[in-house]
């Protein structure tokens, strides 16, 4: 059974529509693929309807853009209530964040001699509800001033390059609860990036397990064999459920296709009887959750 538990539409920063992530996911031979789009549940019951017809199993989740000590932080939600009021507002808080963050990074980037609009970076992200760099950088791809997205972030959308402009992230502790007050599961993506290594301990994430942290993605590319190694003794020993996930961006992303990291099939049913307990613990019903 082949099970990727993290992927992008183009309703946040992904190149195709969830419909045609799942029908890619099914053709490339998953069995089970999960929808995390950046801040947004936009594509779920699109994705979900496909996967009923092409007979694959379908996880429901969103990438929360948390910050934890100062650094960026991504939090895998699985199967939480959308609608769950504080879930939500949190996310329209992180949404509007991103929105809020456009104009600062066109007037730098304006500063440092080019002129892109808002409407150039709408035109890049017509689909989407989570409005990132990824589509600045898309937008400078389209009028020829970078070849692609790596070469925008490289030149002038990474911290520190002359288009950077901070946005809200939420506090990862406290979002943690929040998902499981929604009923759902947390599994932190890609712990050991390069970005989130230094605030993440294992000290850190015995804390964070304390308050309701499930799991952690072990297989990314973000990742190299021995961080890897590692990352999968430290979740065994603390009891943490390690996944495994491609990170899809279509080709907003490379080397990141589909299926090329996959989680383990008793991985997931830990994440799937987790959930099952999460919800219970609100009084929801056993949600969109797949039967692999
Ligand atoms: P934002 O959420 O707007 O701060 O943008 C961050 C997102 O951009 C990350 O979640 C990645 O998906 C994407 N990203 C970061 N670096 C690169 C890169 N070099 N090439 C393409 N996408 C990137
Ligand atoms: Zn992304
Ligand atoms: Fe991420
Ligand atoms: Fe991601």
């Amino acid at each position: 059974m082949r099970i990727d538990l993290h992927t992008h539409s183009d309703r946040s920063d992904g190149t195709v529509s969830p419909a045609e992530l799942v029908r890619r996911a099914a053709r490339t031979g998953l069995d089970v693929v999960a929808l995390t789009d950046h801040d947004t549940a936009d594509g779920w019951d699109e994705a979900a309807l496909v996967a009923q017809g092409c007979g694959i199993g379908f996880v429901p989740g969103i990438e929360i853009s948390c910050q934890h000590a100062g650094a960026a932080v991504h939090l895998l939600a699985y199967s939480p209530d959308p609608a769950s009021e504080p879930l939500d507002a949190e996310l329209h808080k992180v949404l509007a964040g991103r929105i809020a963050r456009l104009p600062a990074i066109l007037d730098r980037l304006r500063a440092a001699g080019i002129d892109i609009t808002i409407e150039d970076v709408r035109q890049q992200a017509v689909s989407a509800v989570a409005l990132g760099r990824p589509h600045v950088a898309d937008a400078l791809a389209a009028l020829g001033v970078v070849s692609d997205r790596d070469e925008a972030f490289d030149r002038f959308l990474a911290p520190g390059r002359p288009g950077y402009a901070h946005r809200y992230a939420a506090d990862l502790t406290e979002t943690i609860h929040l998902v499981t007050a929604a009923g759902g599961v947390s599994v932190l993506a890609h712990p050991w990036a390069r970005q989130s290594r230094s605030v993440l301990s294992a000290a850190v994430l015995t804390e964070l397990q304390a308050h309701g942290l499930v799991g952690i993605e072990v297989d990314h590319q973000d990742h190299d064999t021995p961080t890897r190694a590692e990352l999968r003794q430290l979740a065994s020993r603390l009891g943490l459920v390690a996944t495994g996930s491609s990170d899809y961006h279509g080709t907003g992303k490379v080397d990141h296709e589909l299926g090329c990291n996959v989680t383990e099939p008793a991985e997931l049913m830990a994440l799937l009887a987790a959930a099952r307990t999460a919800a219970d613990a609100v009084g929801r019903s056993a949600l969109q959750l797949a039967q692999p």
